[in-house]
């Protein structure tokens, strides 16, 4: 369980997260929507301590996390933007990442399964934003970890990537890891979301299930109970 307690974020004047408190549960897909600039990944590396809040709490299985480090060891994270260096070779990442992580990792068949074979000899900057974006991927689920972190998996990614991801994800759940994605794919949360938080204006507007959403809203489709709310 990670529990989030009155979290203030702050960039200068501007004031990101305005007090967010939050349970997310262990086991199942935890999705973080929200506009544009609302703190999507400002919450999300909150949670896994790259940005240092102002003010509020967070525990991970009941300890602060900032006693508790060493849980990030058990993180898988695809970041929006990762910052790999450009010259590196597509293998030579793969390997330099199971070097660092000093854990078994099952690369061969997630390479596989997003087609990125004739693309290991290449350099990552050679790359389009689609094929970066399988790396990342591979890089995050290679990895047993039981903590999953997406922001923006899906970016940049054809439709049958998007459904292998898809799978992949759901694949995850049903082994009993913790998954939290930010997204702006409403199809693609529709279909995988346990539980939603949508962020507006540094708060907390809704938590809970789709259909939850769709009814607080009296609303029959998705994307119109979340155009209501905007
Ligand atoms: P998007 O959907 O566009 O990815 P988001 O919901 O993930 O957005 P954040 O990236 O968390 O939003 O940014 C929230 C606000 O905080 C934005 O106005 C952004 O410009 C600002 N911000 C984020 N990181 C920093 C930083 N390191 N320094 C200054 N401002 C920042």
């Amino acid at each position: 369980m990670i529990t989030i307690e009155n979290l203030h974020k702050k960039f200068g004047n501007l004031e990101v997260l305005k007090g967010i408190n939050l349970q997310i549960k262990d086991g199942g897909i935890f999705t973080i929507l929200g506009p544009n600039g609302s703190g999507k990944t400002t919450l999300i590396k909150t949670i896994l301590g790259m940005v240092i809040p102002n003010s509020g709490n967070i525990e991970v299985q009941g300890e602060n996390i900032k006693n508790s480090w060493g849980y990030r060891n058990h993180v898988s994270y695809l970041p929006q933007i990762a910052n790999f260096p450009k010259n590196i070779k597509v293998s030579e990442l793969i390997k330099m990442i199971k070097t660092l992580k000093n854990k078994p990792c099952k690369e061969e068949h997630l390479i596989k399964t997003f087609k990125l074979e004739p693309f290991l000899h290449k350099n990552l900057g050679d790359l389009s934003g689609g094929t970066k974006q399988k790396v990342n991927a591979v890089l995050t689920f290679m990895v047993d970890n039981p903590v999953i972190v997406m922001d923006e998996p899906t970016s940049g990614l054809d439709p049958a990537s998007v459904l292998e991801l898809k799978k992949i994800i759901l694949n995850e759940r049903a082994k009993g890891k913790t998954i939290i994605i930010s997204s702006h794919i409403l199809s693609f949360v529709e279909e995988i979301a346990d539980e939603i938080v949508f962020l507006l204006d540094g708060n907390i507007y809704f938590k809970g299930s789709v259909s939850e959403l769709k009814t607080d809203a009296g609303k029959s489709n998705f994307e119109e109970a979340i155009a209501s709310i905007l």
